[in-house]
């Protein structure tokens, strides 16, 4: 048996990894990101370390092409990003070693690692949301990842603005008309002039911050009938907004249905950080089935 391969791709940095098949980390390098053939050319010679390994999982800062069937299948879709849009992600990995790849979002591979070892680990549906720069969830429906035409872009379900909330929203297609143009980390920071990690615990940020993360919570119900909705991202390390969320929840809610008990339905990630390169090692191992 050979190694498992690991790579985290966001917009900031990529996380490489690799690991034994039973998922011990063997060795790990962090690279800053730069256009894509950069970036890919760093990816390769990292692995080029590495002769043994049997698959790698890929879970990567969209929008990105996962539908097989599609003729830019593995490749990045439009984005602000310089040098990446149009890149051939999966294609410049496939030129130089043909073995098997997982191709997914970032998400997707923090939901899965939820999935396989977290907060969902009891579980068949699943939706984790990623509370961070952006907005985005991983919905995992009888054990499998979901797409459809695309990803869901979860981060721009259309939400109710909070009576209290002044905000135009930083959408820059939806301005205050989604879920992420009103309560991602910049959106907190651009509302009230400072960063959302120095905002006091009591301060209206998170009042306005719970309520539309609970809406976000009541849609996802109300859609997939999840069994655990798990929360991570930076803006979720703060301590007080998960009971904040279970309350605007049950508000907005009212009764409608039978969920768990909202401690143990909206809950926090439990591989904390360490989530998404974990869950990029749990689908490469999917990728060998
Ligand atoms: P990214 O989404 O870029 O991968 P993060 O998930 O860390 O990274 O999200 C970054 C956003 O989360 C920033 O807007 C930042 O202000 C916010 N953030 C990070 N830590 C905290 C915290 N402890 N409390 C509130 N907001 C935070
Ligand atoms: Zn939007």
């Amino acid at each position: 048996m050979g190694l498992l391969g690991a790579i985290e791709a966001g917009g900031t940095k990529f996380v490489l990894a690799v690991a034994n098949q039973q998922f011990d980390i063997l060795d790990r390098q962090v690279i800053a990101t730069a256009d894509g053939e950069t970036t890919l050319n760093q990816v390769i010679a990292y692995f080029d370390q590495f002769q043994n390994i049997d698959a790698i999982g890929i879970a990567a800062f969209g929008p990105i092409d996962l539908k097989p069937m599609s003729p830019t299948y593995g490749r990045v879709l439009d984005t602000p990003k310089r040098g990446w849009s149009g890149y051939d992600f999966l294609g410049r990995l496939k030129a130089w070693r043909n073995i098997p790849y997982y191709w997914t979002t970032d998400v997707n591979g923090a939901a899965w690692a939820e999935y396989q070892t977290g907060a969902g680990a009891h579980c068949q549906q699943l939706a984790y949301l990623t509370v961070g720069t952006g907005i985005g969830a991983g919905l995992i429906t009888d054990g499998r990842l979901l797409t459809g035409y695309g990803h869901p872009e979860v981060g721009h379900m259309v939400v109710q603005k909070h009576p209290q909330d002044q905000y135009q929203g930083h959408c820059p297609f939806h301005g205050d008309q989604c879920l992420e143009g009103l309560a991602a980390g910049p959106a907190i920071e651009a509302r009230f002039g400072q960063s959302a990690k120095d905002l006091p615990a009591d301060h209206l940020a998170w009042v306005l911050e719970a309520d539309y993360l609970a809406q976000a919570a009541v849609n996802l119900t109300m859609m997939l009938r999840p069994e655990v909705i798990v929360f991570g991202g930076g803006v979720a390390h703060q301590p007080q907004l998960l009971a904040m969320i279970r309350t605007a929840f049950a508000t907005r809610f009212a009764d409608y249905l039978a969920t768990p008990p909202l401690d143990q339905y909206l809950v926090a990630v439990k591989n904390g950080d360490n989530a998404g390169i974990l869950g990029c090692f749990y689908l490469a191992q999917e990728a060998l089935k």
